[in-house]
């Protein structure tokens, strides 16, 4: 491998945040960190051991923007002596386009590329790039590697990937794409290594962004997401899916601008525009007895995230396993126990108790549905993408 040392950074850039995470040869990471509220100063960083056994760091910083926050993650890497312990970087990359389909070493070429479509993922992309660019130019002797949500996806279905518009605008790149690809693949992998059935699953990443996707034999068939993120499920803040002929109204009668419409659907929608007062599932469930509206966010909620386990359970042709991640989905038993009601159907058999332990399977022991909860680990799958292209690529 290139570079002084054999350990892998990752970084994973989101819309608000950066976590990093530092791994030597195995899944588990030395360190992991997080540098939050980005775009609403005063930023924080959190930096713990492995395990989250010790607190390396936790202070308010003062810096400005996602350039700042990326070079101060890498001169403290360097002052604390893990500089020239690290060969490779794997960077989370939302969106590679219609042209980069998978993980794939960084190049000058894939730079310029990104910074071409930011449009596709204006929240993420942007910042994506700028971050990738302030780490590598300190970390020189670095072996990049970009990990991409969408790429996952890449073997979806034809018609899952093409929206029923005129065809030519599919030759544009106007598609579905999907997202959380990485959170996907890591689940898959788990269940792979666990020996659980992979022929008909459904993984339901429900965080603050909520996704669904649909895998037969081990490959993305289906997915929620779409062009962008906004699509499919309801979300903390996004709308999911919803008829076109409501955003035309919006632009031509309410006269919303593009910006005005892209807060209003990603920023203020969903569980936080129904309830009008927040986007936590947490604090809902705690107000849901004296607040309707609290109460109908959640209904909704539950009813759209069933409603896609039906419509993807379609595209399988049945289910063998339904799997729970992510925020809500690994500890919220509550709404778990709600979204599967009534799906019994299915073949989804819910055990109660196991359930409201958390345990890793949650179904009965008769169900011929298996249902588990498992915790996702983006970086993780990112620390492994790297490592993978290292070897293939002979470093
Ligand atoms: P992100 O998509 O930002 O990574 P997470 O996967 O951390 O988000 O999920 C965040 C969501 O998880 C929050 O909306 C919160 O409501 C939910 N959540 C976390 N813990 C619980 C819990 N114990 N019960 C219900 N919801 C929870």
């Amino acid at each position: 491998m290139k570079g002084p040392g054999s350990n892998i950074l990752t970084i994973n850039t989101g819309s608000s945040s950066i976590k990093f995470s530092l791994y030597k040869t195995d899944d588990h990471p030395v360190l992991k960190g997080e540098i939050s509220r980005i775009t609403n100063p005063p930023c924080q960083i959190d930096i713990v051991s492995a395990h989250g056994s010790t607190t390396l760091l936790r202070k308010e910083l003062n810096i400005r923007g996602f350039r700042e926050a990326a070079a101060f993650i890498v001169e403290w890497l360097e002052e604390g002596g893990y500089g020239e312990s690290i060969g490779a970087v794997g960077y989370r990359i939302v969106h590679g386009g219609p042209r980069y389909r998978e993980h794939c070493p960084v190049t000058e070429e894939l730079t310029e590329y990104l910074k071409e479509i930011t449009h596709l993922a204006p929240e993420h992309l942007p910042q994506g790039v700028e971050v990738m660019e302030v780490v590598g130019g300190r970390l020189p002797y670095t072996f990049d590697v970009a990990c991409f949500d969408t790429a996952f996806h890449r073997d979806m279905l034809e018609e899952s990937k093409v929206y029923a518009i005129p065809f030519e605008f599919y030759g544009e790149g106007i598609m579905r794409y999907g997202f959380h690809g990485l959170s996907y693949e890591y689940i898959t992998e788990e269940l792979g290594a666990s020996g659980e059935p992979l022929d008909r699953v459904i993984i339901a990443h429900l965080g603050h962004g909520v996704s669904m996707a649909a895998i037969r034999d081990g490959r993305c068939v289906d997915t929620t997401m779409g062009f962008t993120p906004a699509a499919g499920l309801v979300m903390s803040t996004r709308c999911g899916d919803m008829d076109p002929g409501v955003i035309l109204y919006l632009l031509k009668e309410k006269g919303f601008s593009p910006d005005g419409l892209n807060t209003l659907l990603n920023h203020h929608s969903g569980l936080l525009g129904v309830s009008g007062r927040s986007d936590d599932v947490r604090e809902l469930l705690e107000r849901e007895g004296e607040d309707e509206r609290a109460a109908l966010a959640l209904k909704l909620f539950c009813h759209s995230a069933r409603r896609f386990i039906g419509s993807l359970s379609a595209t399988l042709g049945g289910l063998s396993t339904l799997v729970f991640t992510a925020g809500i989905g690994e500890n919220s038993a509550e709404i778990r126990e709600r979204i599967v009601e009534g799906l019994e159907f299915l073949g989804i058999g819910l055990h109660m108790e196991r359930n409201r332990a958390n345990r890793r399977v949650i179904s009965k022991d008769d169900s011929p549905v298996r249902i588990l909860v498992l915790k996702t680990d983006e970086e993780c799958m990112m620390a492994r993408h790297t490592k993978r292209i290292i070897h293939r690529e002979g470093r």
